[in-house]
């Protein structure tokens, strides 16, 4: 059993998504993106750090020809984004004429994700979406259109589950919330 509640660094967190209901939520995420990339061998890029656990359970529940790959965008320091968003790192694929499907951990203010897309719809893909496993839509100030998403949640900040606290809490299975 996992504790309801754990500190990182100076911040205590308490349990919000159960590693189960995450589960559930990537099994319905995968189910769209099988239906709607059927033949289509899609080329997957997840975002690196926070992305990698659900890179890895959401490739699992996939049934589809289809690549992966990982790249690094953004830092993202304490508890608040910085505002800036770095250049791609780690992108050796050329993407002109595939089908991408960015896979993120968490959108939030969708300024990370935006200044991905924007770099990535220059090499000209045959396509591009979004699917990232949590939204905080009362967060997102740029036009974006996140089309699979795993679980909506409030504006409070959470760790677990490939998300961290200044580098602690990528291995919990669960996600939890700072009180
Ligand atoms: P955005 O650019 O959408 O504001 O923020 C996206 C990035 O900020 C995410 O990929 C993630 O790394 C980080 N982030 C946003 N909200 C949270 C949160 O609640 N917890 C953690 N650990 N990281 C977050
Ligand atoms: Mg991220
Ligand atoms: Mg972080």
């Amino acid at each position: 059993m996992a504790p309801n509640r754990i500190s990182l660094h100076d911040k205590s967190f308490e349990i919000n998504i159960p590693e189960k209901e995450i589960l559930a939520a990537i099994r319905q995420v995968a189910a769209g993106i099988n239906a709607d990339y059927k033949d289509k061998k899609p080329l997957f890029l997840a975002i690196l750090n926070g992305a990698f656990m659900f890179a890895s359970d959401l490739m699992k529940e996939t049934n589809l020809d289809c690549e992966i790959s990982f790249l690094r965008v953004s830092s993202y320091q304490d508890m608040h984004s910085t505002g800036q968003v770095s250049e791609v790192i780690g992108l050796k694929e050329d993407i002109k004429g595939r089908h991408i499907v960015i896979l993120e951990d968490i959108v939030d203010t969708g300024q990370t994700v935006y200044a991905l897309l924007q770099n990535l719809i220059a090499r000209e893909p045959a396509s591009i979406e979004i699917a990232a496993l949590l939204l905080k839509p009362d967060c997102v100030q740029h036009p974006l259109q996140v089309k699979y998403i795993g679980l909506t949640i409030p504006n409070d900040f959470v760790v677990g589950y490939g998300l961290d606290y200044n580098g602690l809490g990528r291995n919990l299975r669960n996600i939890y919330k700072v009180l």
